[in-house]
């Protein structure tokens, strides 16, 4: 958790902590990078029980493997973890300010963006709750287990 509140020098901001994100700092703490990583904890896949199609973790749960991704990264010092959004960056210098919810601002050469993306639902009252229960936007995905029917 972010406990500094005075400005920090990083070498790379991560805004994100998906499977981007996550798979960024591990590489970037590999050749010991300092890296924040900032992640507000809304994944995409959130409404999705298991991944599928990523070689050994065929239905595995989403949330699982972030957690042994993090777990993972904490095996490089370099590397710190923020539960918390990136709200503002901005250019400066030859590099960028971002400044995180709660205030802490910190400095970087580099900003990478691994925001993902955000399905916004048309205003159709129940259908959150059937995306949650498997009406969902990836056909390719929870629908497309072994008993499932073939694509048409
Ligand atoms: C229902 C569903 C099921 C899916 N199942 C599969 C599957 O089985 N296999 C597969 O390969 N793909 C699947 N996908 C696609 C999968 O979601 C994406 O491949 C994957 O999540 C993309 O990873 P990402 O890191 O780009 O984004 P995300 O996983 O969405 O992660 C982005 C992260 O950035 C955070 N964030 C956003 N804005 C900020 C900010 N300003 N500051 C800090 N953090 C921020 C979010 O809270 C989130 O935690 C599925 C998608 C959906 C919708």
């Amino acid at each position: 958790m972010v406990n500094e509140k005075e400005s920090s020098v990083y070498d790379v901001v991560i805004a994100g902590g998906g499977p981007a994100g996550l798979n960024a700092a591990l590489m970037l703490g590999r050749v010991r990078r300092r890296v924040l990583l900032a992640d507000s904890g809304q994944p995409r896949n959130a409404a999705s029980a298991a991944v599928h199609g990523l070689f050994s973790q065929d239905g595995d749960d989403p949330a699982r493997l972030r957690r042994i991704a993090r777990e993972q990264l904490a095996a490089y010092p370099s590397v710190r973890l923020a539960d918390t959004a990136v709200e503002s960056a901005a250019r400066a210098g030859d590099g960028f300010e971002v400044t995180l919810a709660g205030g802490e601002t910190a400095r970087a050469r580099r900003l990478l963006l691994a925001t993902g993306l955000a399905d916004e639902l048309p205003a159709v009252e129940g259908l959150a709750r059937l995306c949650r229960e498997g009406c969902l936007p990836r056909r390719d995905n929870d629908q497309h287990g072994p008993a499932s029917r073939p694509v048409t």
